[in-house]
């Protein structure tokens, strides 16, 4: 059976992991912090899922006016975003808790808001985390024909408004992931293009009954309690929020002009050694926005978290000081937008930049 494809990072610059981590380590040392979650952890879970709960409660039991509806589907949609920002990207990585039996449980809050848990884990903490922005092999970089979102992959002129029309799709992103997308992936046996190991039947079975529960609570439910054509804008209103939220914060991390793309097909080596390849490929946005970091799950520091995905997003704050410190002795080029709205346009700048015509048009 073929296999995901293999990239060697080069070993050239390998001290400045081995620095970071001792620093990192002398850190949790020091404080005698934990670096799973805990109850912070515990608590901001709680509030996602009353938040989501909440909403749809309200959504479902009263006979609301339309206006009032249509706010309680944007809160719908941006809890459930919350809950994938928060509690199921952690669980993943297994670093919600120290407890297995607790990480476990917290990964199936994925297949609870619709996406599959079991693929998820393939797609992102193997392919993305590994690879991150190496073309061919980071599907999150990778959005087919219609988006240009790196410099290898081929031009077409409608890439002019790129920029205009990102946002409908990315809107769309949500329904995509769990009507189509999930299951293209388990039938083929592919992700992105690159193969994965044929799932066992336990992550068949997961997948599965988790698309079954989200169905009947996401569609099925609400389709029986108020049978009118209002559900459709409803649904597409609380699709789109999560959709545009979800796609949004992953893509402000990897998707700018200050984030390096490399292309896989031409050399078997990366020319960086792995953690800066990490530093390099990522941003960082609104360190001191608290909120947002609450809300995104610690999202904002990606560059914190590509290198050490085993810890909380909860002590990201605090070891980021750490982390843009030794790379400043390294002279790894670390960047943090100080805010959001910055990080949004540059977002938007680089779309635009990328849909313009290249000089030379790759492949
Ligand atoms: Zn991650």
């Amino acid at each position: 059976m073929s296999t995901i494809r293999k990239m060697r990072f080069s070993s050239v610059g390998g001290n400045f992991f081995k620095e970071l981590k001792e620093q990192v380590d002398a850190y949790f040392e020091r404080t005698g912090k934990s670096t799973k979650g805990g109850w912070a952890l515990y608590l901001q879970t709680t509030a996602m899922f009353l938040w989501l709960a909440g909403s749809y409660t309200l959504l479902m039991a009263v006979d609301l006016n339309p206006w009032l509806a249509v706010l309680l589907a944007i809160s719908l949609g941006l809890a459930i975003a919350g809950v994938g920002f928060n509690v199921m990207h952690d669980a993943n990585h297994g670093s919600y808790s120290k407890h297995r039996l607790v990480n476990s449980a917290m990964r199936f809050s994925l297949d609870l808001i619709g996406g599959s848990s079991y693929l998820w884990r393939h797609k992102h903490n193997v392919l993305h985390h590994t690879y991150t922005n190496i073309e061919g092999l980071d599907t999150d970089g990778d959005a087919g024909a219609l988006l240009r979102l790196a410099p290898f992959q081929k031009w077409h002129w409608f890439h002019r408004y790129q920029h205009v029309y990102v946002w409908p799709l990315y809107a769309l992103f949500a329904l995509k992931w769990w009507f189509a997308d999930d299951f293209r992936e388990l039938i083929t046996g592919r992700i992105g293009g690159q193969p994965f190991p044929r799932p066992k039947a336990v992550g068949v079975m997961t997948t599965l009954f988790g698309k079954v529960l989200f169905f009947s609570w996401a569609f099925v439910l609400p389709l029986l309690l108020h049978p009118t054509w209002w559900l459709i804008p409803l649904w597409l209103i609380a699709s789109a929020t999560t959709g545009l939220m979800l796609a949004v914060v992953f893509q402000l991390a990897h998707c700018a002009a200050e984030a390096k793309h490399f292309d896989a097909s031409t050399t078997p080596e990366m020319p960086l050694e792995w953690a800066v390849h990490q530093v390099t490929t990522t941003v960082d946005f609104a360190h001191k926005n608290r909120l947002l970091s609450w809300y995104v799950g610690g999202l904002n520091f990606q560059v914190e978290h590509h290198l050490f995905a085993k810890i909380c997003h909860t002590r990201y704050p605090a070891i980021s000081k750490i982390v843009a410190e030794v790379c400043r002795s390294y002279d790894v080029p670390y960047f943090a937008q100080p805010t959001a709205l910055k990080a949004f346009l540059s977002n938007v700048r680089y779309l635009y930049q990328l849909g313009r015509k290249p000089m030379r048009v790759p492949r």
